[in-house]
């Protein structure tokens, strides 16, 4: 009984990892006569057993090997955004994941890496939709760029001699070009809205991928669609660098 028991909780385990129905409701179809029809327990595991094995090695069918909800997922780093939640998806977390490649960077902007990584899920990996969340309260309203540029500046860095990908120094900044480059905002809703733009227009994204952009608002946990409606925006704190008491426009990027 006590090797049943376990044999049981293991096969839970895997079959959780799979992203696919608890255990206990498929007995309880099964008991219920519902849902199978007169498919038998046996047909039935032996499917979720080919779905935990095409889970496994997914990668290897291209296409066909898509994620749970061919998704590729754009977030802000930022540990308050928490995506899963705001999306109501199971990303990669370690319990049911698999529904998307998600990529978070600084602000959940548009960068050449983001643009790397949509271009090869979406173009040999299934890929049929990008989601991209920025947020309130984001890091990236929260000082100016030509500020940390000249930080760097101070401690004896020049930002126009660095190699920002060491391994591809053909990968280069024209001088001048560090601050516009460190991202940072002026307003979340209008780099949210130049973010999903640059998806929609870039020439390596599918024209049929499906594409939207939201934000998460840190302080009532709610999602919703970027806007630049002042009266919207008055109602909402930290969407923008001025109400972080940030000097000055930031460097070109969102304009
Ligand atoms: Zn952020």
């Amino acid at each position: 009984m006590e090797h049943a028991d376990s044999n049981l909780h293991s096969w839970v385990e895997v079959h959780s990892q799979a992203g696919m129905k608890p255990v206990n409701d498929i007995l309880a179809a099964h008991y219920n006569n519902e849902e199978i029809g007169m498919t038998t327990l046996k047909k039935q595991l032996e499917d979720h057993v080919k779905a935990i094995n095409h889970f496994d090695t997914r990668r290897r069918y291209g296409p066909d090997g898509h994620n749970d909800r061919s998704l590729w997922v754009l977030a802000c780093m930022d540990e308050r955004l928490p995506v899963d939640k705001a999306l109501g998806i199971h990303a990669d977390s370690p319990v049911g994941g698999g529904d998307a490649h998600l990529f978070r960077n600084a602000g959940g902007i548009v960068t050449d890496d983001a643009i790397r990584s949509a271009m090869l899920t979406c173009n040999f990996f299934g890929t049929k939709e990008i989601v991209i969340v920025q947020h309130t309260q984001c890091g990236m309203l929260s000082a100016n760029a030509a500020d940390l540029e000249q930080a760097f500046r101070d401690k004896g860095i020049d930002p126009d001699a660095i190699a920002v990908d060491p391994s591809l120094p053909e990968l280069t900044l024209k001088k001048g070009a560090f601050a516009k480059w460190i991202g940072m905002m002026d307003e979340v809703d209008r780099a949210c809205l130049k973010t999903i733009e640059a998806f929609k227009n870039h020439p390596l994204i599918p024209d049929d991928v499906v594409i939207s952009g939201w934000i998460w608002e840190v302080e009532t946990s709610r999602l919703r669609a970027p806007s630049l409606d002042a009266g919207r925006m008055s109602k909402n704190i930290d969407v923008t660098s001025t109400q972080f008491g940030v000097k000055g426009k930031q460097p070109p990027r969102w304009d």
